[in-house]
């Protein structure tokens, strides 16, 4: 927590932010460690195969900044950059031959694929111990069980981000916002492994404040920019924004960026949009004790943590 002084020269609290940079650089490091050991000890490099189906440009961004990330800690990568109009038996038979192959060791298909294509067929044909992502049903039911293998990359960097930043996670109350496959599920799953006592929030729940208000650590994914205010937050507590939005104009930007507004403004002028996630920042920085900014937060850890998901795949294999 930390105290500013504001206009009047009062103290005004200011939410702690978690570094994300920080903390996916020294992941960075420890998979770039690891794998130059399993290059040394086999001659062998871990390869990530990334699919994309489709044109759209943030799946290219993202596969893009997938690859680069595994690059930069030696892991090889192959990127399959596949037309829209790519038949379902197409795609399948290359999810066979990825799966067959035996230099490849992790693959990644990037979400969402197109209309025509029914996704949990792709994600089904995907060999479990080469799921990098953990979305096939095996590895979501281990992860169900305790036992998970392989866990969803954001969930997994949420946890780390906790752990490296001192945060206890038995015995407090966690909630997570959001029950997505990717995120609020295993999320969920995981604080739970952890002996958190974890409640789930969805669009159904009643009276969400009076919940997420109990929370020591709050979750929160869903998709709405800066949904989450000041109601939804218990004094002191931990809140990790999931959330990626884009903001465009300039009134939006006031009720959510606070003191930060000008800069804001500025990029929102320069690229025609800032981010925000799903959390009011200005708002949780006046009830919060800590919580992860965007961008510089969760984002960097997912990232950090595909890298290590290749890794473990080469290293168990
Ligand atoms: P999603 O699949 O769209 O799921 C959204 C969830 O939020 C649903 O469970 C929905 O409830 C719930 N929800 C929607 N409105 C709500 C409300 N008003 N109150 C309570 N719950 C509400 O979303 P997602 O894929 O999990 O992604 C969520 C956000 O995280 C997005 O902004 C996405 O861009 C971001 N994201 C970021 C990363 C990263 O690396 N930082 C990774 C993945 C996703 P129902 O189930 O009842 O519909």
């Amino acid at each position: 927590m930390q105290t500013v002084k504001d206009s009047k020269s009062e103290a005004t609290h200011r939410a702690e932010l978690l570094d994300g940079a920080a903390i996916a650089n020294e992941i960075k490091l420890e998979v770039a460690r690891e794998v130059e050991q399993l290059v040394a000890q086999h001659q062998v490099k871990p390869c990530l195969a990334a699919v994309r189906v489709s044109d759209d440009a943030a799946s290219a961004v993202y596969v893009r900044n997938k690859i680069r990330a595994c690059e930069e800690v030696g892991i090889r990568s192959e990127h399959h950059a596949l037309s829209a109009k790519i038949t379902l038996i197409e795609l399948l038979d290359l999810i066979t031959s990825l799966n067959q192959r035996g230099d490849v060791d992790g693959i990644l298909v990037q979400l969402p694929l197109p209309e025509e294509i029914e996704e949990a067929q792709i994600i089904e044909a995907i060999a479990p111990e080469k799921d990098v992502d953990a979305f096939h049903p095996v590895n979501v039911g281990r992860l169900a069980m305790g036992r998970p293998t392989f866990v969803p990359c954001t969930p997994a960097g949420i946890i780390e981000l906790l752990d490296r930043s001192n945060i206890p996670i038995s015995g407090v109350n966690a909630c997570v916002v959001g029950r997505s496959q990717i995120v609020g599920r295993p999320t969920a799953q995981l604080l739970l492994q952890r002996d958190a006592t974890v409640t789930i929030c969805h669009s159904r729940t009643r009276d969400l404040p009076a919940v997420t208000r109990e929370a020591d650590i709050l979750v929160v994914a869903i998709g709405r920019p800066g949904f989450i205010g000041r109601e939804h937050i218990k004094p002191g507590a931990t809140v990790i924004d999931v959330g990626m939005n884009k903001v465009t104009d300039e009134a939006t930007a006031r009720k959510l960026f606070g003191g930060d507004v000008e800069k804001r403004l500025e990029i929102i002028s320069k690229r025609g949009y800032t981010l925000v996630g799903d959390v009011n920042p200005a708002e949780a920085d006046e009830v919060a004790g800590k919580r992860t900014p965007v961008p510089g937060g969760v984002g960097l850890l997912t990232v950090a943590r595909i890298r290590r998901g290749v890794e473990t795949v080469k290293s168990e294999g």
